[in-house]
């Protein structure tokens, strides 16, 4: 049944593995390990019409040696286009790429989807995670749909209602821990994780999943690439996914170039801007990581490495944003289009604003932002009454 083959590669030394292998660093050199899939056939634009509706579409390019797929027809999100917010902002053309109608309203049900039946393949009991919220909430739905056991380990008072609420939904067993998501995360890898699988995105499977957003982008523009891709970076997991797709999308011959990637970070949490502004190859120390984005409320990103190289390979940059910014783009987004996310969501609009001020992106530019959490996750009070002023 095999018709790809799949190792797992350090993204340092190089050192492979076999898939199978329940690793989540390289053995050698400690470094990030990433899935490297030799395709027999690739999907074309053609051959996709039909198949069915959600990240599975892509299978060529997906795992073929699961004993059972674990999904929610997650993925196939819509694209939606915001003509007006374009015409405000001052760019050609900006679409929002809807990821919180995934089945727990955020991009992670793409990577659990592969995790999740990772997992079962290996035959995993337990899975565990520590999460800013929106981790947890879609580990503990694909845990339940698989049968598994789900622990989460969640910064204490620090994620959002709704996400706490499904996690608690779906059953997981939920530790609060004192400290930022970082400190739950070094607690996750230190000890949780010898009796469970553990799945943040450190796990190489969840970014497999994660990067079929980068297909979709390619499918629903008809195979186009002249645009930006804007996104809001905690883990800097999903920039990475985005990269890790698009660079498999020229791998096969899909497209000759790829979009060049933004990622946005609050500024009170933004250690990847400053390896980007100040062109470092190490992750500064940032230690009280603060915004009221929580989603992306990161000091120490444990993918930084993949991400940083994802905006640097394609040509692209990052950016920082404030609450204030964050929330005058969420409340903009609202008003001008119909559309909310959760905080974090709406960053990309926030640096699409500020780079037309600065004069690096204008009227000749097509731009798509990542709404990557849904509103409903985070009905915060402040987020709708407090007085942002207005920029002019
Ligand atoms: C997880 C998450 C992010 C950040 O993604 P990373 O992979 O950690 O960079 C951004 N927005 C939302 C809504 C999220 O849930
Ligand atoms: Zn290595």
């Amino acid at each position: 049944m095999d018709q790809q083959s799949y190792k797992l590669v350090c993204i340092s030394c190089g050192e492979e593995y076999p898939y199978s292998q329940i690793l989540y660093r390289c053995a050698r050199c400690g470094d990030l390990l990433e899935c490297r899939i030799e395709p027999q056939e690739v999907f074309s634009l053609c051959s996709l019409s039909g198949r069915i509706q959600s990240m599975w579409r892509y299978r060529e390019l997906l795992p073929s040696f699961f004993r059972e797929i674990v999904t929610l027809e997650e993925g196939y999100t819509r694209l939606v286009k915001a003509e007006r917010l374009a015409k405000m902002l001052g760019v050609r053309e900006l679409y929002v790429k809807m990821e919180g109608l995934n089945p727990t309203g955020s991009f992670k049900d793409r990577g659990m989807s592969v995790g999740v039946s990772m997992a079962k393949t290996l035959g995993a009991r337990q899975v565990v995670c520590a999460s800013t919220g929106n981790t947890s909430a879609s580990l503990a739905a694909y845990a339940s749909r698989a049968g598994l056991k789900c622990s989460v380990y969640i910064p204490e008072g620090k994620i959002a209602l709704g996400k706490l609420f499904q996690a608690r939904m779906f059953g997981a067993k939920i530790y609060q821990v004192r400290g930022s998501f970082d400190e739950a995360l070094k607690m996750v890898l230190e000890t949780a994780g010898s009796q469970a699988y553990i799945l943040n995105s450190v796990n190489p499977w969840r970014i497999e999943g994660q990067k079929t957003a980068a297909f979709e982008l390619w499918e629903q523009t008809g195979g186009r690439t002249d645009y930006f891709v804007v996104l809001p970076v905690g883990n800097s997991g999903n920039i990475a996914a985005y990269w890790k797709g698009f660079k498999e999308l020229l791998e096969n011959g899909l497209i000759s170039e790829a979009p060049r990637l933004i990622g946005v970070q609050a500024e009170g949490a933004s250690p990847i801007v400053e390896v980007i502004a100040r062109q470092l190859d190490y992750l500064p120390q940032w230690s009280n990581p603060e915004t009221i984005a929580t989603a992306i409320r990161i000091g120490r990103p444990i993918n930084w490495k993949k991400g940083v190289r994802a905006i640097r390979e394609s040509g692209g940059t990052a950016v920082r944003v404030s609450d204030e910014e964050i929330l005058s783009a969420l409340r903009l987004l609202a008003s001008v289009e119909g559309i909310a996310t959760e905080p974090a969501g709406s960053a990309p609009i926030a640096a699409v604003r500020k780079l037309v001020e600065d004069g690096k992106l204008g009227q000749d530019d097509r731009v798509i932002c990542i709404a990557t959490g849904n509103m409903l996750k985070d009905t915060r009070e402040e987020l709708v009454s407090w007085n942002v002023p207005q920029k002019t």
